[in-house]
C-alpha cells in the first residue's frame, strides 16, 4: 500500500516506523519493509520544517525503474554495428549506455580529458588562469555538468520512465539513495566525478569504448548522407586528422562547442536561432538565505535554495538560474580571451555563500546578425568584454555600485566564494544596456520576495552567458538532422537543458538509432 505522512525534518527512524504503523493501520511486526517514493520539504510553517513523504509499505525495496518497451529493446547479434558518439556529457553518456544495453557497440569520442585529468586541468586554470580550451569546466568527460551543483531535477514529463531510469543509473553509479525520491535531488561536483567514472566503466563492460582528447573536427558527406568523421587529437595540434568511415554519428556536443556549430553550418546543416538568457551571477550569505526561507538556520537540514522570477519594464522575463546553495561561482570559460561564469557546489553545500545566475531573456531581435549563429556571436562579444573588464580575471561588483554604474572599491560584508581569480570591474560595461536595465528593474522585486536579496553589498560577477544553447540543430521525427545519419542530441542540439533532460534526450536519440539498425536497411530517411 501507498501512504502519505508528514514528519519534522529531524525525525528519528523510530518516529517514522510509528507513523507508518499508524497510517497503514498495521502493527509494527507486520511491516516487512517500506520504500520512500517521494520526499519534499514543507517550510510553510517556518521555522517548523517538515518532510512530506509518499511511502510504499510492504511493496518491496527495489527502485528498479519501469521504462517503456521502446527503451529496453535488444538488437539481434547479426544486426549489431558500431555507432560513434561525439561528446561524453550526460546526453552522450546515456546514449552510449542505452545502445550498449541494447547490445550495440559504441565509440565515444570526447575532445576533453577523462574526469581525473580534467579535474587537474580545471584546478590549474582556477589557480593560474592557464586555460586548456579542450579540457575545462565546459569540456571533458562528464560534460558541462561535472563542475556543478549537480541538481538533478527536471520539469520534463516522464511518460516512459526515463527520468527514474536516469536517477537510478546515477544511484547505481554512486549517488546517494535520496536522489531517487527527493523532490529536489542534487549530488554536487565531488559525487558527480565518481558517478561519471562508474558510468564509463559500465558502458565499457557493455562493449563500449572511450577515446579522450578526440574532437570530431569535421564530417564527410555523400548525397546528403554522412560518410565519415574527421577526428583531431586535441593533445597534439600538429597531428593529422584521423578519418573514420561512419554513416551514423550521435552529436552530443553541448552548448559551448562553437567550432563544431560553425563546422556543421559550413556543411549547410539546417540550424535555427533559439532564444536564451544572459546576465550576471550574484552571491549572498547562505545563512541569510536559509533564515529567509526556513525562518531559522538551526533547524534546517540543508542549505536553503530559492527560485525568483520577475518581469522587467520592457516585459522581458528575469529569473534566478542554476541556484547553488552553499556553493562557488566558477570561471566556466572555454575559450581564450573570453570569460563566462556559472555556479557549482560540493555535495555538502557548505560554502558560506549562496549564488545564482540572475538572467534576462534575450531573443534574436536583440542581436541582429546573419544567420543562426548570431546568438553565439552575441555571447562571444559579452564574454570578450567580461574578459577585458578585470584583466582576464572574473569581474566583480557590489549591487549598489552596479545600480549606480560605478566601480566597487571595497567589499561590504559579503566576500566572494569563487573558483578562479577575480578583480573589481564595472559590469554595466560588460552587459548590453537592455540586460542591465532589466536586472535593475527586477532586483527590488526580488528584495521584496526574499528579504535582503537587493542588499547593497551583494556581490555580482559576469558574464552568465551559457545558460542554454542559442542554436537548435533541426531534427526530424526520426531524430535525424538535415544530414542523414547525423543525430543531434542534448543541450547542444537545442532540445534539452540540464543534466537529466539532456540524459533523457540521449536515451531517446539512441532509440532512434536502434530503429534505424533494426530496420535492417541501415537507411535513415529514404535516400
Ligand atoms: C558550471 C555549470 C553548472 C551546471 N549546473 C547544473 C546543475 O546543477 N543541474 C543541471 O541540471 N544542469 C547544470 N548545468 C547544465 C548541464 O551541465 C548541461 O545542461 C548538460 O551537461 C548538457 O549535457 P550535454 O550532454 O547535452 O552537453 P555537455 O554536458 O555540454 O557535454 C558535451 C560534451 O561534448 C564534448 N564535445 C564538444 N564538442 C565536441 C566535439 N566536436 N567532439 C567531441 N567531443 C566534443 C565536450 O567536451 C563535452 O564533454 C550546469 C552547467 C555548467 C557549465
Amino acid at each position: 500500500m501507498i501512504i502519505e505522512i508528514k514528519l519534522p525534518v529531524q525525525y528519528q527512524e523510530e518516529q517514522l516506523m510509528n507513523r507508518i504503523s499508524r497510517e497503514a493501520k498495521l502493527p509494527r511486526g507486520k511491516i516487512r519493509e517500506y520504500r520512500i517514493l517521494r520526499r519534499s520539504l514543507d517550510a510553510r510553517k517556518k521555522p517548523e520544517l517538515y518532510y512530506v513523504m509518499k511511502i510504499a509499505v510492504n511493496e518491496g525495496t527495489s527502485y528498479e525503474p519501469k521504462v517503456s518497451p521502446r527503451f529496453s529493446r535488444m538488437v539481434p547479434e547479426e544486426l549489431r554495428r558500431r555507432v560513434y558518439i561525439a561528446g561524453a556529457g550526460p546526453a552522450g553518456l546515456f546514449a552510449a549506455l542505452a545502445l550498449t544495453e541494447a547490445g550495440v557497440p559504441v565509440t565515444v569520442l570526447e575532445r576533453g580529458h577523462d574526469v581525473d585529468k580534467r579535474t587537474e586541468d580545471a584546478a590549474r586554470f582556477f589557480e593560474t588562469g592557464e586555460l586548456n580550451p579542450h579540457s575545462n569546466v565546459q569540456f571533458g568527460e562528464g560534460g558541462a555538468g561535472t563542475f556543478s551543483d549537480g541538481k538533478l531535477n527536471t520539469r520534463t514529463t516522464d511518460p516512459d520512465g526515463l527520468n527514474q531510469k536516469v536517477l537510478y543509473e546515477f544511484y547505481k553509479a554512486g549517488a546517494p539513495e535520496e536522489v531517487l525520491y527527493d523532490a529536489r535531488p542534487h549530488v554536487g561536483t565531488d559525487v558527480l566525478a565518481v558517478v561519471v567514472k562508474s558510468l564509463r566503466e559500465k558502458i565499457i563492460s557493455g562493449g563500449g569504448e572511450f577515446r579522450f582528447s578526440s574532437c570530431v573536427a569535421d564530417v564527410s558527406t555523400e548525397d546528403g548522407k554522412l560518410a565519415g568523421i574527421f577526428v583531431k587529437n586535441t593533445d597534439d595540434p600538429d597531428a593529422a586528422y584521423e578519418f573514420l568511415p561512419a554513416d551514423v554519428l550521435i552529436l552530443a556536443c553541448g552548448h559551448s562547442a562553437r567550432d563544431t556549430y560553425r563546422m556543421l553550418f559550413s556543411h549547410g546543416i539546417v540550424m535555427q536561432e533559439k532564444p536564451f538568457a544572459a546576465g550576471i551571477r550574484i552571491e549572498h550569505p547562505q545563512e541569510m538565505i536559509t533564515k529567509a526561507q526556513y525562518g531559522t538556520p538551526e533547524k534546517a537540514t540543508d542549505a536553503a535554495s530559492y527560485m525568483l522570477t520577475a518581469k522587467a519594464g520592457d516585459g522581458r522575463g528575469v529569473y534566478s538560474f542554476c541556484m547553488c546553495p552553499g556553493g562557488y561561482v566558477v570561471n566556466a570559460s572555454s575559450e581564450p580571451m573570453r570569460l563566462a561564469v556559472n555556479g557549482m557546489s560540493y555535495s555538502g553545500r557548505d560554502s558560506r555563500n549562496a549564488n545564482s545566475g540572475i538572467v534576462v531573456q534575450v531573443s534574436p531581435s536583440d542581436y541582429p546578425g546573419e544567420g543562426p549563429l548570431s546568438g553565439i556571436r552575441f555571447q562571444e562579444e559579452m564574454e570578450e568584454r567580461a574578459y577585458r573588464a578585470a584583466g582576464g580575471r572574473i569581474p566583480v561588483q557590489c549591487y549598489g555600485d552596479f545600480r549606480d554604474n560605478r566601480m566597487t572599491e571595497a567589499f561590504g560584508n559579503v566576500l566572494p566564494e569563487m573558483k578562479g581569480a577575480y578583480a573589481f570591474g564595472n559590469l554595466r560595461e560588460v552587459l548590453p544596456e537592455v540586460i542591465s536595465r532589466a536586472i535593475l528593474d527586477a532586483m527590488p522585486v526580488f528584495g521584496k520576495k526574499l528579504r535582503g536579496f537587493d542588499r547593497e553589498d551583494a556581490v555580482m560577477s559576469a558574464v552568465e552567458s551559457r545558460t542554454s544553447s542559442p542554436v537548435r540543430i533541426v531534427r526530424d521525427e526520426r531524430g535525424e538532422s538535415s544530414l542523414s545519419g547525423l543525430y543531434p542530441a542534448g543541450e547542444g542540439a537545442g532540445y534539452a537543458g540540464g543534466i537529466v533532460s539532456s540524459a533523457i534526450d540521449g536515451i531517446r536519440t539512441a532509440a532512434h538509432v536502434i530503429d534505424r539498425i533494426l530496420s535492417g536497411t541501415n537507411e535513415g530517411r529514404d535516400s
